[in-house]
């Protein structure tokens, strides 16, 4: 379950693909989106390949979880976008536009966000 083979994300986690790391330690990560949807775009995951969505998870992942929330506070605090606000999000496939299949949520702020949910046409 460490590495799953041919996950963006465990290779970014591994280090085999650059990423604008903005804090790590032992169990999760975060870097900056590559194409960012808002003035400051984070992507959080834990390091290890544990669910490809928050569909797979259980009650016993809670204490990552946790940590990932708490990343979350951290960062909003140190790059000052959490007194005016912010989001914190995540896909859960086809519908949702899920892109990558190892568990991450998106912080999103820096700049008043749109209502969220819109449908598309697509
Ligand atoms: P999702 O659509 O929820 O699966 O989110 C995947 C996110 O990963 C998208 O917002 C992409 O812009 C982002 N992304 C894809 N490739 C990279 C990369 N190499 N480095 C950083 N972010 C990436
Ligand atoms: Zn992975």
């Amino acid at each position: 379950m460490s590495m799953q083979q041919n996950c963006l994300f465990c290779k970014i986690a591994a280090g085999q693909i650059p990423a604008q790391i903005l804090y790590q330690d032992d169990d999760v990560l975060a870097f900056a989106d590559i194409h960012p949807q808002a003035p400051q775009h984070i992507l959080i995951i834990p390091r290890q390949h544990m669910a490809a969505s928050m569909a797979d998870l259980t009650a016993a992942d809670a204490p990552i979880l946790a940590k990932i929330f708490t990343t979350a506070q951290h960062l909003a605090h140190e790059r000052g976008i959490d007194e005016k606000g912010y989001r914190f999000v995540t896909n859960v496939g086809k519908y949702s536009g899920q892109s990558v299949f190892h568990l991450h949520f998106h912080l999103l702020g820096g700049a008043p966000l749109g209502l969220f949910g819109t449908p598309t046409n697509q």
